[in-house]
């Protein structure tokens, strides 16, 4: 979804002045990020602002109002979502220009199909370690990636596999007490069952989501079950 050329184009003279933000805004605009949702509504990448009103504005997306599943072209969201600067408003993020307070776009879908969200999440040390927020799973001590472990809950020794299921993060002291035994054996207990990631934990990792996300989010596992074998 790489897009090139200005945002700032404007063929359209009724377009937002967007190139006339406020600075601040101007930044909010790279920083702050939007969902981004493919055309049958599911989530597949989260984008900067400035990226997704690229998009709304060249007629690629339209605006989803998360409250009411609602969708806005570029014009109608500024007819509808935007209020004179000098405006008092009570809720919500606006990005504010000379003119115009424009309630801040949240969520984008697609005019394109745009492809199905990533499917599994690969296995790997890495991943182990960013699912496990970076701590030990016995213990509970923030461990840095270079002294990392991967324990296996039932150990190799005994069939235990490298699975999303079966591996964990530790650190090596928690690694070594633990040894060649289950965690009931070594009397240690996991802070939590260790699980598959789903697709929205990858798509939000580093990411701060925003509240009105959630519902575009929950279907992840329901989805995995629903599509064997795609
Ligand atoms: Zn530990």
């Amino acid at each position: 979804m790489r897009l090139t050329g200005s945002l700032y184009r404007a063929s359209n003279p009724q377009a937002f002045p967007l190139n006339r933000l406020e600075p601040e805004d101007a930044l909010r605009m790279e920083l702050e990020r939007a969902l981004a949702l493919n055309r049958i509504w599911q989530p597949i990448a989260t984008v900067s602002l400035r990226h997704a009103l690229t998009l709304v504005f060249r007629g690629r997306a339209r605006i989803v109002e998360p409250g009411t599943f609602q969708l806005f072209s570029w014009e109608q969201w500024l007819a509808e979502k935007s209020v004179p600067a000098d405006a008092h408003v009570l809720e919500g993020d606006y990005l504010r220009t000379a003119a115009r307070l424009v309630l801040q776009p949240e969520v984008v879908t697609l005019a394109r199909f745009a492809g199905f969200p990533n499917r599994g999440v690969p296995f790997s040390r890495r991943a182990v370690y960013e699912r496990d927020n970076g701590r030990c799973q016995y213990c509970n001590r923030h461990v840095h990636k270079r002294d990392m472990t991967l324990d296996h809950v039932v150990p190799v020794s005994r069939g235990g596999g490298n699975t999303w299921l079966n591996c964990v993060l530790a650190c090596v002291p928690c690694n070594q007490r633990k040894a060649d035994r289950t965690p009931a054996e070594a009397g240690m207990a996991l802070r939590r069952e260790p699980e598959v990631p789903t697709r929205s934990q990858l798509l939000l990792r580093g990411v701060a989501v925003r509240p009105a996300w959630a519902a575009f989010l929950r279907d992840d596992k329901v989805v995995e079950a629903e599509t064997p074998g795609r």
